[in-house]
């Protein structure tokens, strides 16, 4: 085994847009990953390294740093490249220069990810930026917590905070901390001499769906604060620019669904692409796959000898892109696809598909063949798929092969999973044996907003009591975002 590294990876504040370049690739080459609370949400999907989580548990007791250090000596030792993965900066606040020091005593080589801070990136989200020509020259990172007997901001022991220079201090305090400590820090501040009525602002899961902002005064921050109900992790920013968070919040018409919890029940593979279209919006994402895609072994026909291959799925295309033998196979036959999404599946695999129906279901594709002479068909799809298709070009005298490339398996949710379906906003199904295996996972559905990609996926809600709130008109899943905005629109 090679010789073990260590990247000391700032992940952001928490959008996880905001991971950088850099994080992203080396996560990619971890083999270990010690990944602490407050690291955005699906930045390790897909990842093939073993994650150790050594954050706090509940917002309860953290695994003891001496523990953190004994795992990262452990597996650095071990020959592992080990990814040890912070909220923010790993440098602020976050005891990366404490586990520098000691990889640096043990002689294990490191590489620091520098992540963009929530300090700054929470007030930047909340239309506060925290230096400003004319209003403030200078910022300062504060730590809340400033008893040395007690644990600090990332765990570490808290400072002894020098009131009367912070008080003096030209420019913006950021502070980061436990909401608790906002009225002891505004009265330290006022009886040190900063003005009452300076402006001051709490940003509450900044960058997040549910990002909050409060923009006050001094005098008046923790008052606000408590009465709008504000929680851990917020950042507070004190000074002229907090004001500007007033003139300059943006963030709720850039992102239309801010502060809503979206449910997404696909197959964790196909699953991220809608979930980051619904973060990029704002959403805050709960993935519940209730369906996996299993494989089948099949027995490939030479496709050449049909005149016909409709596919049905992105799966089904990405499968027999898999599957086929010779791609010359693929010359001959005219190629349907059902949707954009199958399309681009196809698109993957350098095929071109030269029929997509105006609407994304079996009998649009019929409508359309119907101009097209077919003597021997061949559907590529999944198992369960309904029959209208082949039923349809049957009709016509067509010899026609089904073959089932995957079946959609019911993937266990868990009770957490299920929990969170129950209470989120809005359920996307984008399948009808997603709604199958939702409700057999014992979801009630029946707070949620139900939003269905189409007809057939919408007849499974209905047979099961549930009458979705939303259909998309287009059967796709940028089609079922479409749906959801305007419905939340209204
Ligand atoms: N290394 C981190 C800070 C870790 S200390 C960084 O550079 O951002 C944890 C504190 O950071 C929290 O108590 C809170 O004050 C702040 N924080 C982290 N994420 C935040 C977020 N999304 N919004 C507001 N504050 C956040």
């Amino acid at each position: 085994m090679g010789a073990g590294r260590v990247f000391l990876i700032g992940a952001g504040p928490g959008d996880p847009g905001l991971l950088t370049v850099r994080a992203r690739e080396l996560l990619a080459q971890a083999d270990v990953i010690l990944t602490d609370k407050l690291v955005p949400p699906g930045i390790y999907d897909g990842l093939t390294a073993e994650i150790i989580d050594v954050g706090k548990v509940g917002g309860g007791e953290q695994v003891p740093q001496e523990e953190t250090n004994r795992l990262l000596l452990d597996q650095a030792r071990a020959g592992k490249l080990v990814a040890r993965v912070k909220g923010g900066d790993p440098f602020v606040f976050g005891r990366g220069g404490e586990e520098a020091q000691l990889l640096r005593a043990a002689g294990i080589p490191f590489e620091v990810v520098p992540g963009v801070t929530a300090g700054v990136a929470a007030a930047a989200y909340a239309g506060i930026p925290v230096t400003q020509r004319g209003i403030a020259p200078a910022v300062a990172f504060v730590t809340g917590h400033e008893d040395p007997a007690k644990v600090g901001v990332g765990g570490g022991p808290g400072l002894q905070i020098d009131w009367p220079a912070l008080a003096s201090f030209p420019g913006t305090l950021v502070f980061y901390m436990g909401v608790k400590a906002l009225p002891r820090i505004a009265h330290k501040l006022i009886e040190q001499g900063r003005p009452a009525d300076e402006p001051a602002a709490v940003v509450q899961r900044g960058t997040l769906g549910d990002q909050r902002t409060v923009v006050s005064t001094l005098e008046r921050i923790a008052d606000d604060a408590a009465k709008a109900r504000i929680r851990p992790p917020s950042i507070t920013v004190v000074g002229g620019v907090a004001a500007l968070g007033r003139e300059l919040a943006w963030l709720g018409e850039a992102r239309p669904l801010g502060g809503l919890t979206v449910a997404v029940t696909r197959a964790r593979a196909q699953a991220s692409a809608l979930a980051g279209r619904l973060r990029a919006l704002g959403a805050t994402v709960v993935e519940a796959p209730a369906v996996a895609i299993e494989p089948l072994p099949v027995d490939m026909p030479n496709v050449s000898t049909y005149d016909l291959l409709c596919v049905t799925s992105p799966n089904g295309a990405t499968r027999l892109l898999e599957e086929v033998r010779d791609a010359r196979e693929l010359a001959g036959p005219v190629i349907a696809a059902i949707g954009p999404g199958t399309a681009r599946a196809l698109r993957q695999g350098g095929i071109e598909a030269d029929i997509v129906p105006p609407r994304s279901v079996a009998e649009s594709l019929v409508e359309v063949l119907a101009e097209v002479p077919v003597n021997r068909a061949l559907i590529a799809r999944a198992e369960e798929a309904r029959d209208v298709l082949p039923d349809a070009l049957e009709a016509r005298g067509a010899h026609v092969d089904v073959l089932a490339l995957y079946r959609t398996v019911r993937a266990p949710l868990d009770e957490a999973a299920r929990a969170a379906v129950d209470q989120a906003d809005y359920v996307t199904f984008t399948s009808a044996s997603a709604v199958r295996n939702v409700l057999e996972a014992g979801a009630t559905l029946d707070g949620p907003r139900l939003v269905s990609i189409g007809p057939a996926t919408s007849a499974m809600l209905r047979e099961h009591g549930h009458e979705p709130h939303v259909e998309a008109d287009e059967h796709t899943p940028d089609g079922l975002v479409e749906a959801l905005l305007a419905d939340v629109a209204l």
